[in-house]
């Protein structure tokens, strides 16, 4: 589904990503592990069309993506989640859901996919006209993947989402990421910090380090692998 090829990307002459090639599958959950500032966010910006690779190829269905603008990769069927859960605060939830369906015209099928958030998030229902910027943490990390959701993408990005919430919020996050994975078989890519709960719910990851990746292998054996354990799992 999403292939990326020897890219390279910088910001002004920092060079952020060294050489990197990852490649994802249609229906995989896959993670990118690694150390503040290996590259992880540079990656998805990559992807997104934020920050595009200066040399290298970002292959989304077979197709080249990496000169298109961000709107247009979004209309393919790629969504973020970026880091922070950036939602609209002054909007109510309602409209931060109706913002991420920006791209759609399908309104009876947007209304069922409103139905479909509430049901995979009952306190966004509850508090559906709450300004977004007046919920936790938590919440407004569920409102930023539900506004995602809300493109209908083939593939969801998703960075970090668990910085800064606490474990059993973080486990929530982690039980919906898998259910969306199943059940609306969106492919998703999984940067993470929090390597263990990562490596848990993906299926395959990918390691990084510096702007490379440093290893890369089914989840289990990462999870299983005593480099990863010593550097990422704290054991
Ligand atoms: P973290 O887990 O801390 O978010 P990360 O793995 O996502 O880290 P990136 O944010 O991709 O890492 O950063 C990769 C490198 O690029 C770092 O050295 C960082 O300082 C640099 N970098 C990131 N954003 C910019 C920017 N806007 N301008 C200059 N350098 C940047």
């Amino acid at each position: 589904m999403l292939e990326l090829k020897h890219i390279k990307t910088y910001y002004g002459n920092i060079q952020a990503l060294k050489d990197v090639s990852i490649t994802i599958s249609e229906g995989e959950i896959i993670t990118l592990i690694g150390a503040n500032g290996a590259g992880k966010s540079t990656t998805l910006m990559s992807i997104c069309g934020i920050v595009p690779p200066r040399s290298g190829e970002v292959l989304f269905m077979g197709k080249p993506i990496q000169d298109l603008p961000p709107n247009s990769i979004v209309s393919l069927g790629i969504s973020q989640v970026p880091e922070g859960r950036r939602i609209f605060p002054f909007l109510s939830v309602a409209e931060n859901l109706d913002m991420g369906a920006f791209l759609r015209r399908d309104r009876d099928e947007i209304k069922r996919d409103i139905e479909y958030i509430y049901e995979l998030f009952p306190i966004l229902a509850e508090r559906r006209n709450q300004a977004g910027g007046t919920l936790s943490g938590g919440e407004q990390q569920m409102l930023a993947i539900s506004r995602a959701l809300m493109a209908k993408p083939r593939l969801l990005l998703l960075d970090e989402p668990s910085l800064g919430l606490a474990p059993l919020v973080v486990k929530q996050i982690f039980e919906i990421i898998e259910k969306i994975n199943k059940e609306s078989k969106t492919t998703i890519f999984l940067v993470e910090q929090n390597a263990n709960m990562a490596l848990k719910v993906a299926h395959r990851g990918y390691v990084m380090e510096t702007g490379r990746v440093s290893m890369t292998d089914t989840a289990d054996n990462l999870l299983a692998n005593d480099e990863v354990r010593k550097a990422y799992l704290g054991i």
